[in-house]
Formats: structure tokens, sequence, C-alpha cells
């Protein structure tokens, strides 16, 4: 039972609600509304009962609102619906109605609420996201978002689609590996988990990815995180760029203005060149004539694009040959590759020929065939290496005559010193002959006169025999080698002999002739020629040793015997250390010191003779060290020495 108390509270309730309440009949007809819903429909309350419910209804929205207003009758309650709801001032707001039926009283209780705000707010914010639905779907960037939780793509735009050749069905749901490799993958992973972990918007201002359609496509891409009002990641948003095409252009213009650059380079190396450079047409028609050509040839560029350049730089006999040649060079197919040189001769404007090297460059250029002829005046090369030539012939001319020469001499020393040797054997005897004589005569002082001059005779004569018996030598050595007579020699003894033999003369001179000897030198050689090596050897250390000590010193080192004489002489300079021991070279004046620059000569070729060496050390003003290496025996003297 419900008693008044309540009945009246319920009233009251209705009454003060901010809700607009009404009852109305099955048939739709208003019995009872509470001061909300009048107010709001504007209306007073007896207006109100005459009306149906649906007569206030907007006549799009009667009929779902009519299919509601039955559900109550039919004893259940609609859920909330809304209609646009007509007021008294002729204008419609948006009413959320719920029916329900009031059970036993074949009443409907209807509860509305004004929601026109609400809806309108609703229709704008469709109709914002509308617009940035159409505006991302026609973006021409591709626009993704990505869950921050595992990356998967939650959206994905038409541009997108179209890149990554892969549609939005595909694409959903799915993640970076799904589609791209897995470098490419991990690479833009890893940038998203480092975009999500931070607050800025990143820019990767290349990124490269394989596409299905398109191929390999490069990427500006934007990455932006989206986070919640926690700061907790949501959302990542990315917006790509391909700038595959603008790269392309970049390096297409980069390249161009290369090419521009090396045109203007090769513009001023042309300009520039110290070779002629001319240009020239598949006929042979000069279009290029740099400032070096007209210097060389004497023809301005102006007289000469357009011209000939066989009439213009070639005898008339030549000019057909050049025109084979040239035609030669542009009827090979695509000959572009190396270049021909040539020297010949050309004209000057002056007429003068003379000569260049030439070398031709065929060029080809889209359609446009064309030769660079690059030309290199050498006329003064070549009269250089005509005097080059001219000299060379001289010198040889020189060498033939000077070579003549001395077979002249060589034939002529041999030819003297035989002549001079005949008559000196016959006086060396007479001199002997008189000399036994004198000392036979008792007359004393007329003898010892006499005797003196026979012996200064001999001495003398001695001094040609042995300069005889050199030149002699030297001839023989020239024209028929030497010629060794080999046989065992105790070299010890043998030099002591010699210096015993020279050791008064020496003595006359003020120098001492000291020997330091070892006894056991034996070898095989030619006892008279190394005598006469050596004996040379001490006769210059005393003739060039000022009268100051010698030394001789004979020894054996590793299977050789080494000579050496010393002394403390005039010394030799550096200079002539090696010519002395060529014919007839001297270190000294001949008004000093007399001689023929044969002894070393001949002591060096007797040393070689013996498979030996012979050197000297030296010093200008101090003296002079000779040294003789001899083999104990040269293998050949040893077969042929006990052959024997
Ligand atoms: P020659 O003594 O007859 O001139 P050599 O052939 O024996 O001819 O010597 C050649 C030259 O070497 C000599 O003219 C001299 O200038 C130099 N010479 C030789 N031996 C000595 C020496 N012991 N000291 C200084 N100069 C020497």
């Amino acid at each position: 039972m419900i008693d008044d108390d309540y009945l009246r509270s319920i009233k009251e309730l209705i009454y003060f609600s901010k809700d607009m309440i009404g009852l109305m009949s099955f048939d739709g007809i208003f019995k009872l509304s509470n001061p909300s819903l009048r107010n709001f429909l504007g209306i007073p309350q007896n207006e109100l009962f005459e009306k149906a419910f649906i007569q206030f209804v907007h006549e799009e929205d009667q009929n779902k609102t009519l299919i509601k207003v039955n559900l109550p009758s039919l004893g259940n309650a609609t859920n909330p619906f809304t209609n646009r709801y007509l007021r008294n001032d002729g204008s419609y707001r948006i009413l959320e109605w719920t029916l329900s039926p009031v059970k036993g009283r074949s009443f409907i209780l209807a509860v509305a609420r004004d929601v026109t705000h609400i809806k309108k707010t609703e229709e704008k914010l469709r109709k914002a996201h509308d617009f940035v639905e159409v505006i991302l779907e026609n973006v021409p960037n591709m626009i993704f978002v990505k869950d921050a939780q595992d990356l998967r793509f939650l959206r994905f735009n038409k541009a997108g689609e179209r890149l990554l050749g892969h549609s939005r069905e595909e694409l959903l749901g799915k993640n970076d590996f799904d589609f791209f490799s897995k470098d490419e993958a991990e690479f833009f992973t890893t940038k998203d988990r480092e975009v999500l972990s931070g607050r800025e918007v990143v820019e990767i201002p290349e990124e490269m990815i394989h596409t299905r359609y398109l191929g390999r496509r490069l990427l500006r891409t934007k990455k932006i995180p989206v986070h919640d009002s926690d700061g907790t990641p949501l959302y990542l948003l990315g917006i790509s760029e391909d700038i595959t095409e603008e790269k392309k252009l970049v390096a297409e213009s980069e390249k161009n203005k290369n090419i521009i650059k090396s045109a203007k380079m090769i513009n001023q190396l042309i300009q520039h060149s110290l070779d002629a450079v001319i240009g020239l047409n598949p006929t042979g028609n000069v279009i290029n004539w740099n400032p070096q050509a007209e210097s060389i040839f004497g023809w301005t560029k102006k007289e000469t694009i357009g011209q000939d350049i066989g009439v213009l730089l070639f005898p008339k006999n030549y000019q057909k040959r050049f025109n084979r040649c040239l035609n030669n060079i542009f009827s090979v197919q695509n000959n572009t590759q190396g270049n021909r040189r040539f020297e010949l001769e050309v004209l000057r404007k002056t007429g003068d020929l003379f000569s260049v090297e030439i070398s031709v460059t065929p060029l080809q250029e889209e359609d446009e065939r064309s030769l660079i002829v690059f030309v290199r005046d050498i006329s003064e090369r070549r009269n250089f290496e005509k005097k080059q030539l001219d000299l060379i012939k001289q010198e040889h001319e020189a060498r033939q005559a000077a070579e003549q020469t001395v077979n002249m001499r060589d034939d002529f020393l041999s030819i003297a010193a035989h002549e001079l040797k005949t008559p000196i054997t016959p006086i060396s005897i007479q001199l002997q002959m008189l000399e036994r004589c004198l000392k036979d005569l008792g007359t004393e002082k007329i003898n010892e006169k006499l005797l003196k001059m026979t012996q200064n005779s001999k001495f003398e004569l001695d001094r040609l025999t042995n300069l005889i018996d050199e030149l002699l030598d030297v001839s023989r050595i020239n024209a028929e080698g030497l010629v060794l007579n080999i046989q065992e020699v105790n070299l010890g003894d043998r030099i002591h002999k010699i210096i015993e033999r020279y050791r008064e003369a020496a003595l006359k001179k003020g120098t001492v002739i000291n020997e330091t000897l070892e006894s056991n030198i034996t070898g095989l050689w030619d006892l008279a020629r190394i005598e006469s090596a050596i004996e040379n050897l001490i006769t210059n250390a005393i003739k060039y040793g000022k009268g100051k000590p010698v030394a001789v010193t004979a020894g054996i080192k590793d299977k050789f015997a080494i000579i050496t004489v010393k002394d403390l002489g005039i010394g030799i300079s550096e200079k002539d250390k090696f010519k002395i021991f060529e014919r007839f070279e001297r270190a000294v004046s001949v008004k000093n010191f007399g001689g023929l620059g044969l002894g070393l000569y001949i002591a060096r070729k007797i040393v070689e003779a013996h498979g030996g060496s012979i050197q000297v050390e030296s010093e200008l003003g101090q003296g002079s060290v000779f040294s003789v290496k001899l083999p104990l025996a040269h293998e050949s003297f040893e077969k042929e020495f006990k052959l024997q």
C-alpha cells in the first residue's frame, strides 16, 4: 500500500525534477506534465493535453519515434532514444527520451532530457574527425600510427599504401618485421623506441626502404611520440616523405654543375694551352682555333673558322693525303678511343714549312662528331736533334782519326824501337871491349879519364836500352799481348837481388832501401817479366822518393804473394792515381823527371797477365805505397807447368 505521504513526495520529486517528465496515454496524448516539460516546450498545460506526443516530433524523426512509442504498450520500456522536438517558438531541440509503461494504469511515463548541446558537440566532433580523415587520406606523404607497446600499425593512409605496395588490411596489426628486411626493420624499430623514450619530434633525414612495387626508395621521416597525460607513451606517429626523385634531381643538377664546370675548365685549358688546339668538323673545316694556334701559324681565329684545314696548313701535294687520313678517322664508327700522333711538316701563314707533332683525338657528342687536333711546334727540337746528330758524327770522326793516329804511333813505335835497338847492341859490345882494352893498358891517368868516359857512355847506353826495351814491350803487348814464360820462382830472393842492384845508385841520391822479405814465397811466374815489374816500382820509388828511405816488403797471404814498395817522396794526386797505369800517362813534368810514362803500364799488364792486380795509395807530398797482389800460381799456369 502506498501511503499518501509517499505519493506526495513522488509528486514533488516529479514537480521539481530538472528532467522533463510527462504521463501520456497509449494513444500518445499527454495527460500530465511537470513544469520542466512545460517550460521547455513553452506552452500551457491545457494546450499540451490537447496534442499528441508525436505532433511535436520533427517529421523526419516521426517513424523511428512511433516504433519506440509502441514499445510501452507492449509492456516494455525503451532504451534512451533521441529525436528533434518542437518548441512553441518554432525551434527544434534534440531530446533524449525514455518511455516506460506504468503498470496497471495504461499510461506511459515519458522522461526527457535536452541533449541538443551534446549532440551538436558530437556532430562537430564527428565533422572535425571526418575533416582530419580526409586530410590524412589525401596528404601525399605516408602517415602511419603505431601502438607504443609493440609497434604494430594502427593507422595507415593512402599514400602509405601506395608507397609500400600493401593494402591497409595487409598492414594493420602488423609490424615492420612483417614487411621489411631484418636489417631495415631493426633500424626502424630502434629509431621508434628511441623516439618513444623522449618527447621530441625526431627527424630521420634519409632512410632507405625496399617497397613492393617501387623498388628502393629514399625517405625523409619525422617520428612524433604521443603520450597520455601521465607521460605514458601511447602512439608513434610517423610522416614519411619520398625524396627519391628529389635526391635524383639534386644529384643530376650537381652533375650538370660539374659538367659545366669541367667544360669551363677545358675551355680555359684550351685557351691557355701551350699547344695549338684546333677543332675540326668531319669535313675538315675549322670550328675552333685557340690563341696558341694563332701564334704558331700566324692565322687569326677569325681568318680560320670555317676554312678547310688541309688548304690552310698543308703544301698542295700533302692535302690529298691529309684528307684521306681525316676520312679514315671519321669513317671508323664510334671512333672515340685513343688518339693518334704524327710528326709532319706544315705551313705557317708566311709560307714557311716547319716541323710539328700532331695528336688527333676524335670526339663524339650525341650525333655530332668532331676532331680535336693538338699541334706542337717541334722545329726547335728538330734543329737541336740535328745539331746533336752532327756533333755525334763529328765526335765519331774525331775518334776514328785519333784511333788511326794511335795505330800509326804504335806502328811507328814498333819500327822505331827495332831500328834503334839494332845499332845499340854493337855499340854496347864496342864499349865493353873499349873498357877492357883501357883496363889492360898501363898509363893510369889517361886510362882513368878514358875509363870514366867509357863507363858514363855505358851507363847512358843502359838507360837508352831500357827506354827502347820499354817501347818494344809496349808495342809487343799491343800487337800480340804478353807471352809468358812460366817457371818456378822464389820471389824473396829475386827481389833481394834487384834491391842489391840498385842499392848503391840509390845511396848516391841519399836513399836507403829497407827490405822485409819472406824467404818462402815460391810461385809460378814469368821470372823476367815479374822482375821487370818490381824493378820498375823500386826505380820509381828511388826516382820520385826525394832521397828519403824506401821500404820493400814481400809476403804471402791467402795463396797470394803481396809485394809493397813504399816511399816518402812527392806522392800522387787523387786524380792521377788511376791514369798513371795507362800508356804514356805521367803525373810529373818532363822538365823535372825524365821518362816515357810506360813503366807502370807494362807492370800492370804483366801483373794482370799473371791473374794479379796492382794499385797505389798515395797522398801528394807524403809519398806512395804501390802494392802488387799476385796469385802464387794461376790455374792455367799450374796445368801448363805440370804438363811440361
Ligand atoms: P815514368 O816514371 O817513366 O814516367 P811510369 O809509368 O813508371 O813512367 O810512371 C808513370 C807516372 O807515375 C810517373 O811519370 C809519375 O808521375 C808517377 N809515379 C810513378 N811512381 C811514382 C812514385 N813512386 N811516386 C810518385 N809518382 C810516381
